[in-house]
């Protein structure tokens, strides 16, 4: 089984109390192939960095995780994106980007584009996000889509998980647009409801709910405090709630996290309502701790039902 994740991963810049700046790496996509990769799943990471030190100290860290880097592009004069993560006073952070530029939005439409469109339709299973969507304009865009697409031809699935972040899009009808093509090339469908209410209004479930029985789906949401997965597939449609978490740390890359337990649990042969209790088990470790990346030794075992990290 051959895995990609398609994204951006970007410099990460948190600002402290007196100003200094912490370097970290970040993203979404990027954070869904090293939990799968933790988890032993064969996973390349598909993006576009530039020639300069951050982009070879990010490969070599994605490599240091087990993440295959035959798709990763080098585009020569050209630098990842970056972020500010500011926390004010109240503790309350806010995310401040520089990513227009970024090497890795012309992934798509740079001259070695076809090749990685020819690499990408090979795959077993490919990932990708709202996020991934908002990173390559139209043109970029319909090339991806129509790199998915040979990809399903030749018997490969697609995963999509929402993420929608609405400064990623110059108009929402043009997010609106793309979600619902990606929604309709997926196989595996990851959807939190927030999302589809901010993108869709009230009737955002609705626009998942319409591949139900062609598609696999997991709904997110919660129905009380605790969150609760709604995973539907076939005729089924099960609810699985995720089980109390200690203490809720940092909620950075659960639903990233939740995706590549998903995943690497289906991926293992488990069906899709324990796939997504594995899911439930490792987002909940992750926001446990601060920060996207949890350290190797408070990784769950997805393997023994009720074991803590
Ligand atoms: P995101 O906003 O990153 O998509 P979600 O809010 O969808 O993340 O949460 C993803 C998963 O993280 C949930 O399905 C659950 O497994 C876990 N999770 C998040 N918040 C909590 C919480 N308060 N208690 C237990 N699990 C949580």
């Amino acid at each position: 089984m051959r895995v990609a994740c398609i994204g951006e991963c970007m410099i990460e810049l948190s600002e402290q109390f007196d100003g200094s700046l912490v370097r970290g790496f970040g993203g979404d996509t990027l954070n869904t192939a090293l939990y799968l990769a933790r988890l032993g799943v064969a996973v390349d990471y598909v993006t576009a960095l530039g020639d300069d030190a951050w982009s070879d100290e990010m490969a070599a860290a994605w490599g240091r995780e087990g993440i295959g880097l035959g798709q990763v592009r080098r585009l020569p004069g050209r630098m990842p994106g970056l972020y500010i993560i500011r926390t004010d006073a109240a503790g309350e952070r806010s995310f401040h980007y520089w990513r227009d530029q970024a090497a890795a939005r012309d992934l798509f439409v740079e001259p070695g584009a076809a090749e990685t469109r020819a690499a990408v339709a090979t795959y077993d299973l490919v990932y990708v996000s709202g996020i991934s969507l908002s990173l390559y304009g139209e043109s970029g865009r319909a090339a991806l889509f129509e790199t998915l697409g040979a990809l399903r031809a030749r018997g490969g699935r697609v995963a999509f998980d929402t993420n929608y972040r609405p400064r990623g899009w110059p108009v929402r009808e043009v997010a609106q647009a793309a979600f619902r093509t990606a929604l309709a090339l997926a196989d595996l469908i990851f959807a939190s409801v927030e999302d589809l209410d901010w993108l869709f209004g009230a009737a955002g479930v609705d626009e998942v709910l319409r591949h139900r029985g062609r598609a696999e789906i997991v709904l997110k949401g919660s129905t009380g405090p605790a969150p609760v997965a709604r995973v539907l597939h076939g005729t089924s449609d099960t609810w699985v709630p995720a089980g109390p978490v200690a203490r809720v740390v940092d909620t950075t890359a659960a639903g990233d996290s939740f995706a590549a337990g998903y995943l690497a649990a289906r991926l293992a042969g488990l069906d899709p309502e324990a796939a997504a209790a594995r899911a439930h088990r490792l987002a909940g470790a992750v926001i446990g701790h601060r920060g996207a990346v949890i350290p190797r030794a408070a990784m769950p075992d997805l393997d023994r039902p009720g074991a803590h990290s």
